[in-house]
Formats: C-alpha cells, sequence, structure tokens
C-alpha cells in the first residue's frame, strides 16, 4: 500500500524483500510496474514455491523484479553480494527516490520455519546497505514481517534499527561461508541473458 500510494504521487521505489519467504503478492502487484524495483532474498525451494531468478518482471518493467533464491544453509554472505554485485547498479541506474524494506527475520538462523543460517549480524550489514541505495537520509522505510524464534527477532530488529539509525551494532557476528555463492550470478545471468 505504501509503494503503491507513493507511485501515484509521482515517486520511484524500490523494495528490498528479505523475508525468508518470497513476496509472491508483492512481486504480483508490481511486476509490470515500471515506476517499482522489486528485490527479493528468500529461501528457494521453500513456501510459497515463486521466486526463481528467471522472474525478472513483466514487458513494462523487463528487469525489475530480481529474485535470489537462497539454498537452504545459505549464510548472509550470499545476500551481501546479491546486494552489492547486482543489486546495487540495478537501483543506481533506476534511480529511486524511496526505499522501502520488507523486514521479515525468519532467515535468521534460529529460526524455526526456514533453514537460512542468518545471524543478527547479518541484518546490520543489510540494513546499512539498505540504506545506502536510498537517495537521501530519510527515504527508507522498514516494515516488520516474519520472524518466529523470539530472541532471534529481538536481536535482529534491534540490529537492524541501530544500523537505519546510522549507529551499527548487533550482538551477533555476521555469517559466511554456506552454500550458494553461485545465487548472484545466476539472476545477473537472468538479467542479461
Ligand atoms: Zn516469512
Amino acid at each position: 500500500m505504501a509503494a503503491a500510494t507513493l507511485v501515484a504521487h509521482g515517486e520511484r521505489v524500490v523494495i528490498v524483500d528479505w523475508d525468508v519467504h518470497h513476496g509472491n503478492g508483492t512481486q504480483d502487484i508490481f511486476w509490470d510496474d515500471p515506476a517499482v524495483l522489486y528485490v527479493s532474498t528468500h529461501q528457494f525451494p521453500a513456501y510459497p514455491g515463486t521466486g526463481r531468478a528467471d522472474e525478472i518482471g513483466g514487458p513494462g518493467a523487463r528487469g525489475l523484479t530480481l529474485n535470489f533464491p537462497l539454498p537452504p544453509g545459505a549464510t548472509g554472505d550470499v545476500a551481501r553480494a546479491a546486494i552489492d554485485d547486482v543489486v546495487a547498479p540495478v537501483v543506481e541506474a533506476f534511480a529511486p527516490t524511496w526505499v522501502l524494506v520488507s523486514a521479515g527475520f525468519d532467515a535468521h538462523r534460529a529460526d524455526p520455519l526456514a533453514d537460512l543460517a542468518w545471524s543478527a549480524g547479518d541484518y546490520s550489514l543489510l540494513a546499512e546497505r539498505v540504506l545506502e541505495l536510498a537517495p537521501t537520509t530519510g527515504r527508507t522505510v522498514a516494515f516488520l514481517e516474519g520472524g518466529y524464534d523470539l530472541d532471534a527477532l529481538r536481536a535482529s530488529t534491534a540490529a537492524t534499527v541501530s544500523a537505519l539509525a546510522g549507529v551499527p551494532r548487533a550482538s551477533e557476528p555476521p555469517t559466511a561461508g554456506g552454500p550458494g555463492r553461485d545465487v548472484a550470478a545466476r539472476t545477473a545471468g537472468a538479467l542479461n541473458g
């Protein structure tokens, strides 16, 4: 609703969806909308089953949907590489006026509903990157979504909010070394193919 309202007022919106589940509804709503760039990292395969790398947007918005399907066990470094290597240059060319974050925390390694291996420290680093995607301060808005281990949710939310406030501190170090090193390259290939 926030994205649609902004677009109705002539704004250009990036939605970064780091919830562990693919945002199939958000993708569907903005699939063919050239004013919205939708970016999702999510476990795959997992519910709801969508979000393959080759889902890149409709004919009116080709390349404005970026999906990064992560294998079970993927660590935070894979998401960071996706942002740095693929998302950042696309966002720069898109020139958004707002950045909205679907900030679910169910990719945390302690979450009982999914099998990714992120930590609070990963959310801190992702939040710092997301801030850099916005055109200026005050144009980044995070919306709380999933997160089903309450200790992990508390730590991850604190890490995200502190990073967004410019005073990053996380109670867990970031993670690296898991599977999925080819994910960013596969999405880049889908965009270029
Ligand atoms: Zn979720």
